[in-house]
């Protein structure tokens, strides 16, 4: 056995390579990720699927042998890079970007290398006090109390399960009751919540969307009368969904009017703000945050407002005794760590146990810069969205939706003679041709818009200015294609 056991270590020795080997990597690494930031601005925020990277490469097949870097990072750049969407483009201007800021990605690495076990205080108090510091400085961004209590997810999806499955046993429902159980929202709610009540079991329940006003933002007396009846009729309405900046066109619901029914009524208010939640940095939107604080739970995504990288979500409870009810568990193995409670733990708040130490990446950046860099880049995307808002409108025959509340506009050409809804899609195709920038387009009231969504920390004026001229060109292109077609008998 012995034998077998020194044969096996010098193989498996190789997992824990010398510090030759290592900065021989880092360097491989870092020229590699260099050379990908220095030239952004060259690369396009959008590569279009073709033939040659359809089906699955085989360098991603894993093998018994080793493999060395460069050729890997090749693989990268080849098979991973230059394809779809680059998120780190300030070209990318659809859905809602993220960016990902350089020193949550040192954050990464130096969160893995250590490897701290960040989901339980026993084993990592550091780690955990840090995490909750950060969820400590959002509640307080918020205006939660003390009682509060949250947790860093991979994503605002897990944040609306959590602040709904939350909700769910804070109400006392039971199975027997889920048929008889209300959500009230609205149609421009993420679809991450429809996702979140099933997977809570709720699909039973009754869905009530509230009907919108023009600005497509909820009507809270509309809201307050389905409540009255659907409590005169004997269901139950339990639990109210609001948007602060929708994903479709960032609209902010009223509330302040929300959060007054919701506590008249004795329902849990949920706000979902992955997307706008950090525009509460900018002092001048501090109107649109108005009542925040009256809310039951909230979502925030820092891997959108907050420019981080993709994978960090977090949820807001006002009262923590109701997140522990639903994620607290001890277990016989975890005897050692129960004793040592001064700090709440991630496991003891969510449903993961085992968890990375994400607190790092967003504790680093928020450091190094400091705050005021991202207040004006919250406050610079908005005037941006608004900017452009108003200089499409003076290009002839394009109209905008409204006003942008957040840093999303939306836009569509109206042409004289032809369907303005292939006409839009056949704009953002080209566009998407092009690929210096990346727009996505959305329906509403069966009116297919383009989607300018500015939040790339990366995206600055001029980039704006591009894509005022880009959209010109393509319009003068698809313009003179449609009347040489007209003149020779083909118009369809
Ligand atoms: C993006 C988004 C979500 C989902 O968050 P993920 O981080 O993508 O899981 C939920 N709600 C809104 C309003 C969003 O914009």
């Amino acid at each position: 056995m012995i034998d077998r056991i020194k044969t096996l270590e010098i193989t498996s020795r190789q997992l824990d390579p010398g510090s030759i080997q290592k900065e021989e990597w880092d360097a491989q690494v870092f020229k590699y990720a260099h050379t990908f930031l220095n030239n952004i601005e060259e690369e396009k925020a959008y590569h279009q699927p073709d033939s040659t990277n359809s089906g699955m490469p085989e360098e991603f097949d894993v093998q018994e042998e080793a493999s060395g870097l460069p050729e890997l990072l090749e693989t990268i750049t080849t098979h991973i890079d230059n394809t779809g969407i680059n998120p780190a483009s300030a070209g990318h201007m659809g859905y809602i970007p993220g960016g990902g800021l350089y020193p949550s990605a040192l954050g990464d690495y130096i969160a893995a290398v250590s490897n701290r076990y960040a989901g339980v205080f026993f084993a990592a108090p550091g780690a955990v006090k840090l995490e909750n510091r950060l969820l400590k400085w959002m509640s307080d961004l918020i205006g939660f109390p003390a009682s509060a209590a949250g947790n860093l997810t991979s994503g605002g999806s897990i944040a609306n399960l959590i602040g709904l499955v939350t909700a769910r046993e804070a109400k006392g429902l039971k199975a027997r009751d889920f048929e008889r159980a209300v959500i009230y929202l609205s149609e421009q709610a993420h679809h991450s919540l429809q996702k979140a009540i099933r997977i809570a079991g709720l699909n039973e329940a009754t869905l009530r969307y509230i009907p919108l006003d023009d600005k497509l933002r909820l009507i809270p007396e509309r809201l307050q009368a389905q409540i009255e009846q659907d409590q005169q009729n004997g269901l139950i309405p339990f639990f109210i969904n609001s948007s602060l900046g929708t994903t479709n066109t960032g609209a902010i619901d009223p509330i302040d009017d929300i959060a007054e029914i919701a506590i008249k009524f004795k329902l849990w208010h949920h706000i979902d703000a992955a997307y706008g939640g950090f525009f509460k940095l900018v002092p001048s939107l501090s109107e649109k945050f108005k009542g925040v604080e009256k809310a039951d739970s909230i979502t925030l995504d820092p891997h959108k407002s907050l420019f981080l990288p993709f994978g960090t979500g977090a949820i807001l409870v006002k009262d923590k005794k109701f997140l522990l009810a639903v994620h607290h568990y001890l277990a016989d193995y975890m005897q050692d760590t129960h004793a040592s409670n001064q700090e709440l733990s991630p496991a003891d708040i969510s449903p993961e146990l085992t968890k990375h130490f994400r607190g790092m990446r967003l504790w680093l950046p928020l450091k190094l810069f400091g705050l005021k860099p991202f207040r004006a880049a919250l406050e610079e995307k908005l005037l941006l969205a608004n900017y452009f808002h108003q200089e499409i409108q003076k290009i002839p025959n394009f109209e905008a939706g409204p006003e942008p509340q957040l840093s999303v506009a939306t836009f569509r050409y109206v042409p004289e003679n032809s369907d303005p809804n292939t006409w839009n899609a056949e704009l953002l195709e080209a566009l998407r041709k092009d690929g210096r920038i990346f727009l996505s387009s959305t329906s509403i009231n069966g009116v297919f818009w383009i989607r300018v969504a500015i939040l790339i920390y990366r995206t600055h004026l001029k980039d704006i200015q591009l894509l005022l001229k880009l959209i010109q060109n393509e319009t003068g292109k698809l313009e003179s294609r449609n009347k040489q077609v007209y003149k020779g008998n083909k118009f369809q």
